[in-house]
């Protein structure tokens, strides 16, 4: 088992991961390869008082580790099982890997806007996913779980740390999908509310309202602009999704990256940054986009808030991660050094606020 502890060579690189606001400092990493690990680092964790913390790729941290940190990074196993139409992953598994695995099957999981989020923190937290009005929560399609539990006993639940997952895979191997990137965020918020009034199942999207910056790895049409980007993943034929979007299409947005996509290629939707960074993030789930809440959405867009808005409704079932009654999500991703934007963003909504969604609170507790 390797461990690690603070000014110990490697420690600073453990406890790294794609949050970097978080400042964990725990007073030990298990660098664990196995359940066997896991169960000795929890078992240490137990006899000496110590707050147990996971990590795998840090997308989701929210407070700062302290006591025994699991990372779960050199767990990444993942087979596929086509005859069932399942994948097994170890904890510290993303899911480009299972996307990748899962292909050669002809098959394609419920992963979400970014390939490199671990797929445990994010199953562990309802799941998302490209398909999920299809589908419903990747959480839902759980078929079995091999865990730690507090006292270092291994169990089958996903209570403690979990150290496998098996779950359902779906006969997809291509999407019609992309973005569709508008300057005249106004417009665009207000076609896209109109246009998800009335959407198959099939089709999933969401709306991102981005302070692009001014650097050369941004397209052309996006620098330095604040742009309201359409996001669709569509399970139909690509003329049917020409069709549906087609509305949005006359609008004249500035990129237009709308396609037929082999599934492996689904993280280019949403194009999200790759890079680590430090970002404090919170959401609320409406039951309604009311005239109140867009104006919250467009006048928070004066500061430097990331806002995603994303069509829940089709097979999401409310539950333990899900609130009823919640059709869509709104979530605003800030400076760690400013987050008065989306404060003030969440108060506004006022009757219209359902509930929240734990996967997409970060950088501060739950
Ligand atoms: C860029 C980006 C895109 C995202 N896109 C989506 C999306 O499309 N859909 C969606 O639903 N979510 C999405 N998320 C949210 C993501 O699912 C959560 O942040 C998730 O917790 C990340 O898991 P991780 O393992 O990558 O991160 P980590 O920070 O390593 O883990 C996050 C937390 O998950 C828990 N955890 C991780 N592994 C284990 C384990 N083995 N046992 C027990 N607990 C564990 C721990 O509490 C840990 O603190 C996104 C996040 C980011 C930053």
């Amino acid at each position: 088992m390797l461990t690690f502890t603070p000014g110990q060579d490697g420690y600073e690189t453990e406890i790294a991961g794609f949050q970097t606001g978080v400042p964990s400092r725990p007073r030990l990493v298990v660098g664990a390869t196995n359940t066997g690990d896991v169960a000795e680092g929890v078992r240490y964790a137990a006899e000496h008082g110590l707050p147990v913390s996971v990590q795998a790729t840090g997308h989701g941290l929210r407070e700062p580790a302290t006591g025994v940190l699991i990372s779960t990074r050199r767990m990444t196993g993942v087979s596929i099982d086509p005859a069932r139409a399942v994948a097994r992953v170890e904890a510290g598994a993303t899911w480009g890997a299972v996307i990748e695995a899962a292909a050669g099957h002809g098959l394609a999981p419920l992963s979400g806007s970014a390939p490199g989020v671990g797929v445990v923190g994010y199953t562990l937290g309802g799941g998302f996913s490209l398909m999920g009005r299809r589908h419903g929560l990747a959480a839902d399609h759980v078929a079995a779980a091999e865990s730690v539990a507090p006292d270092g006993t291994l169990g089958t639940g996903l209570d403690g740390v979990v150290t496998s997952l098996e779950f359902g895979l779906f006969p997809v191997t291509t999407l019609y999908g992309g973005a569709l990137s508008f300057t005249t965020q106004e417009t665009a918020l207000r076609a896209w509310r109109d246009w998800t009034a009335d959407l198959p199942d099939a089709l999933t999207t969401s709306l991102a309202l981005v302070p692009y910056p001014d650097l050369p790895m941004i397209p052309k049409p996006l620098r330095g602009k604040h742009i309201a980007q359409i996001r669709v993943a569509y399970l139909g034929s690509p003329e049917e999704g020409e069709r549906l979007v087609a509305p949005l299409r006359a609008l004249g947005p500035v990129m237009d990256t709308l396609t037929t996509l082999p599934f492996t290629k689904s993280g280019t939707i949403a194009a999200e940054p790759p890079n680590p960074h430090a970002y404090v993030g919170d959401n609320r789930t409406l039951s309604t986009l009311s005239e109140e809440s867009v104006d919250a959405i467009l006048t928070t867009t004066d500061a430097p808030v990331v806002q995603i808005l994303d069509l829940l409704g089709g097979a999401y079932a409310p539950g333990r991660h899900l609130a009823p009654n919640s059709r869509y999500a709104v979530r605003a991703l800030s400076d760690p050094a400013d987050t008065s934007g989306q404060e003030k963003l969440f108060e506004a909504f006022g009757p219209d606020t359902t509930g929240r969604l734990s996967s997409f609170v970060y950088g501060q507790p739950l």
